[in-house]
C-alpha cells in the first residue's frame, strides 16, 4: 500500500465507519438517546471526560451521528464537525456559539431569508452587523474593521448564484483576527475548497446535496477542533441543536454517494443551462458554469464546477406562474439538491419577506425561477422546460 492520500470520494464510502462486535457491513444506526454504564464510578468520570467513543446523551453525541461528522470533517478538509438539526441549527450555532453583545460582524447581503433571520436575532442582543454587496471586495475591505470578530456569507448566494471570494474575504477578515464563516450549501462539500481557501468555519444545510433525495433535515459546522468542540458544540448540545441519529444515518448514506450525485446533477445544470440560453434564448440565464456569468471566472477557479443550480428570469410573475404551472418533471417545492428536479419561485416563496426594493437590489426579480437540476436526463428536463414556455 502507497501512503498517497485516498481520494474523497472512497474516503465517502469508507472515513469514519465504526463497527460494533457483529461486524456489520452498513453503518449502524444507533437509535438510542441515552447509554447505560457499567458502574456508578464510570458514569461519574463519563461527565467529567468523555472519549471519542464515549457518548451519554444523544443531544451531547451518538455513535451514528459521531460516524457523520466523522466522515463530512474528512470530506471538508476540516478538523472536526458537529452535526446539527437542521442547516439553520448550524448557521444559529456557529454564530450564536461564538459572539457576543458589542461584537462587530461583516455579512454578505445577500442570504437566504432565515440566514437574515438569524444575524436580526444577533442585532437584538447587541450584535452590531454591517452589510455589504459580497461581490465587491471593496465593500469588504470598507466594512471591516480592527475590532470585527466575524465575517459571515454565502459562498454562492441563494437564489441569483453571486460567487463571493472566499480567498480575498478571508484575507482581509484573517488581517484583522476576524473568523471566516462561510455557508457553503450552492458550493456542496463536492466542490468545496473552502478551508484550504481561508474559511475557518463551514457550515452546510444537510438536507440538501448530503441527504440528496429529500428525506431529512439535517446540518453540520465544520472547522477546526477547538471550534467545533470547544464553541459549537457546548451551544448546541446545551440548547439542543443536535441531529437526530436516525437523520444522521440517512446522512451518512447520503455521502456515501453524493460525489457522484452532485457531478452528474452538475453535468445537466450545465447542458439545461446552455440550451435556455442558447436554444431558448432566455434574455437572463444565470449558471455559473456558463461563460456568461460575471464571475465565471472566479467560479471555475473556485469550485471548478458551475454546481447543480441555475436560475432563469421569465419577464413577469404572470409567466413564471404559467410556466410553472406547465411543468410536469419539475415539481413545485423549494428544496434543493434532490434527486428530484424542483423550481421556485422566490418572489412568492422563500424571499417572500423581503420588501420589494431589497428584493429587486438582491436581483430577484418577479419573473425569476430558481432551478435545482436533479437526476434525471438533462434532455428531459430541457423538453420539458421548452413545452412549459410554449
Ligand atoms: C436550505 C439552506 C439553509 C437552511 O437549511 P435547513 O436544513 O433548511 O435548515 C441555510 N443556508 C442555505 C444557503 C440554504 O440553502
Amino acid at each position: 500500500m502507497s501512503d498517497k492520500p485516498l481520494h474523497p470520494r472512497t474516503r465517502a464510502v469508507h472515513h469514519g465507519i465504526r463497527r460494533s462486535q457483529y461486524g456489520e457491513m452498513a453503518e449502524a444506526l444507533f437509535m438510542t438517546q441515552g447509554f447505560s454504564y457499567d458502574s456508578a464510578e464510570q458514569a461519574e468520570a463519563r461527565f467529567i471526560n468523555s472519549g471519542p467513543d464515549e457518548f451519554i446523551y444523544a443531544r451531547y453525541g451518538n455513535p451514528t451521528s459521531r460516524m457523520f461528522e466523522d466522515r463530512i470533517a474528512n470530506i471538508e478538509g476540516a478538523e472536526d464537525a458537529f452535526a446539527t438539526a437542521s442547516g439553520m441549527a448550524a448557521v444559529n450555532g456557529a454564530l450564536m456559539g461564538f459572539v457576543k453583545p458589542g461584537d462587530h460582524i461583516v455579512s454578505s447581503r445577500a442570504l437566504f431569508g432565515s440566514c437574515l433571520y438569524v444575524l436580526d436575532l444577533l442585532a437584538r442582543f447587541g450584535v452590531e452587523i454591517s452589510y455589504v454587496d459580497g461581490t465587491d471586495i471593496e465593500q469588504w475591505r470598507a466594512a471591516i474593521r480592527p475590532d470585527t470578530k466575524a465575517v459571515f456569507f454565502e459562498t454562492v448566494s441563494n437564489p441569483t448564484l453571486e460567487v463571493i471570494d472566499v480567498t480575498a474575504v478571508a484575507q482581509l477578515a484573517h488581517a484583522v483576527g476576524a473568523l471566516v464563516i462561510a455557508d457553503n450549501v450552492f458550493s456542496t462539500p463536492v466542490y468545496s475548497r473552502a478551508i484550504e481557501q481561508g474559511a475557518d468555519v463551514v457550515v452546510y444545510s444537510a438536507t440538501k446535496h448530503i441527504d440528496g433525495s429529500g428525506r431529512c433535515l439535517g446540518g453540520v459546522i465544520c472547522g477546526s477542533r477547538h471550534f467545533v468542540r470547544e464553541v459549537a458544540e457546548p451551544y448546541l448540545k446545551h440548547t439542543g441543536g443536535a441531529i437526530s441519529p436516525f437523520n444522521a444515518w440517512n446522512m451518512l448514506n447520503g455521502l456515501t454517494t453524493m460525489d457522484l450525485r452532485v457531478r452528474a446533477q452538475t453535468d445537466s445544470a450545465m447542458k439545461f443551462a446552455t440550451a435556455m440560453e442558447d436554444d431558448l434564448k432566455l434574455p437572463r440565464v444565470i449558471y455559473p458554469g456558463l461563460a456568461s456569468h460575471a464571475q465565471h471566472d472566479l467560479a471555475m477557479r473556485q469550485m471548478g464546477a458551475g454546481g447543480t443550480m441555475v436560475a432563469v428570469d421569465l419577464g413577469s410573475k404572470d409567466a413564471a406562474f404559467k410556466a410553472m404551472n406547465r411543468m410536469r418533471i419539475f415539481q413545485i417545492s423549494n428544496n434543493l439538491g434532490d434527486a428530484k428536479s424542483i423550481v421556485t419561485h422566490p418572489t412568492t416563496t422563500t424571499h417572500q419577506r423581503l420588501s420589494e426594493e431589497t428584493r429587486l437590489q438582491l436581483g430577484i426579480t418577479p419573473g425569476l425561477l430558481r432551478l435545482s437540476i436533479g437526476l434525471e436526463d438533462a434532455g428531459d428536463l430541457i423538453e420539458d422546460f421548452r413545452q412549459a414556455l410554449a
